[in-house]
């Protein structure tokens, strides 16, 4: 069965999207998928996170959009068991250069999938994929939204959260009723919660109030472990399984292979 693709992405910087990617697919490989991160960021943040050395990216997203390599070719395994990245390089920066001319632009990662079955983890076939997207509404991102099922969309418990959501829900549409019509919203997770802080708490209330269901169930608190992993080149799930931020995403795995199972027999 081909993977499920999920995108996870926002224009806003700093909101949470790598740190979701790494901790989610550690989450999902945890109880029992095989994951395979695709690191569309040129400053490669989740390849960093990973552990993933300059040396293993010879082959990277870039290659992959240009259609210069096969996704098994460009995957490297991670030291998270059963989870496999394809990172990036500042190449990503000249990417947008490279393809804007070219008819099939924004179909480039849709097409690099088509051979996503060739790649296999510990003898099976992947079951998701997660894509970290830059923080912009750019040809990256946009190539995310055409190859992916559906987005997930972190949103920072901050005063600003809701701010430039209508933008992203409008180019999600956009691609919806254009390129890429069975694109769904998996969902929106709300990132870096501080129990002792009401602001938090309002805006978790205003995103419910706006989103309604979209909104998961885990909220993912504002933890010192989840910022300090990256920095070991680990996810915070191996790093310390016990903190609450591990534990929020172990959660967040659940409800998105609950909501995934819902989706995909729709
Ligand atoms: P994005 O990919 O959207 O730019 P990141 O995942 O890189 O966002 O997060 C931005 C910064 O916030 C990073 O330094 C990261 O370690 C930190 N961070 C992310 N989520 C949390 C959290 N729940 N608690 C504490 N720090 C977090
Ligand atoms: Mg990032």
């Amino acid at each position: 069965m081909a993977p499920r693709i999920l995108t996870l992405a926002n224009q806003k910087g700093g909101v949470g999207k790598t740190t979701t990617a790494i901790n989610l697919a550690t989450a999902l490989a945890a109880i029992g998928e095989r994951v395979l991160i695709v690191d569309l960021d040129p400053q490669g943040n989740a390849s960093t996170g990973l552990g993933i050395s300059r040396v293993d990216r010879e082959i990277s997203a870039y290659d992959l959009l240009l259609g210069e390599t096969r996704v098994a070719d460009a995957a490297v395994m991670t030291s998270v068991p059963n989870v496999a990245i394809i990172p990036s390089t500042m190449d990503l920066l000249g990417v947008e250069l490279t393809i804007a001319s070219q008819a099939d632009r924004a179909f480039k990662l849709r097409n690099a999938f088509k051979a996503v079955d060739e790649l296999s983890i510990n003898d099976k076939p992947v079951s998701y994929v997660l894509i970290d997207c830059p923080p912009s509404l750019n040809l990256l991102t946009v190539n995310s939204l055409v190859a992916a099922d559906a987005v997930l969309v972190p949103l920072q418990c901050e005063f600003f959260a809701l701010e430039g959501l209508s933008q992203l829900l409008q180019t999600i549409e956009q691609i919806r009723s254009t390129l890429n019509p069975r694109l769904s919203i998996q969902g929106v997770v709300m990132t870096m919660f501080d129990k002792r802080n009401n602001l938090s708490e309002q805006v978790l209330q205003d995103v419910r109030q706006e989103m309604g269901d979209l909104v998961y169930d885990t909220v993912i608190p504002r933890n010192v472990r989840l910022s300090e992993a990256p920095s070991y080149g680990k996810p915070a799930l191996l790093y310390d399984l016990k903190c609450a931020g591990s534990q929020a995403y172990l959660r967040l795995a659940t409800e998105v292979i609950r909501r995934e199972r819902h989706l995909a027999a729709a």
